[in-house]
């Protein structure tokens, strides 16, 4: 029986071998970009741009989602976790599960995107 504390080592050990894989992808660009980084117009440094902000966004949408986890773990520690920010109802484990450091269950992650 898994808990909430391994769905958030899970989770994390994923980022963080997904973050280890995009920042091998930046030193990758940044090599590959090198001598003509003033080039913009050139077709590939143009693709070469693209995905370095294609693998900066990776990174930084990681980050976020790291911080969450560390926050989700506090609120463990604190006894709050699972329970909706929005609607202080409980959060359905197999939500919890699949994303672990959710702070709000579906229904309200739906009306704020409205
Ligand atoms: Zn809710």
């Amino acid at each position: 029986m898994s808990t909430p504390r391994d769905w958030i080592a899970g989770r994390r050990a994923e980022l963080l071998a997904g973050l280890a894989g995009t920042e091998q992808r930046l030193r990758d660009v940044r090599e590959a970009r090198g001598d003509w980084i003033d080039e913009e117009h050139d077709p590939e440094g143009f693709a070469l741009t693209f995905e370095w902000q294609h693998a900066e966004g990776l990174r930084a949408h990681d980050a976020a989602e790291l911080q969450a986890l560390d926050a989700a773990e506090a609120r463990l520690d604190a006894g709050t976790y699972g329970a909706c920010d929005a609607c202080g109802q409980p959060i359905p484990e197999g939500q919890l599960e699949l994303r672990p450091a959710r702070t709000r269950c579906v229904a309200c992650t739906d009306d704020r995107r409205r």
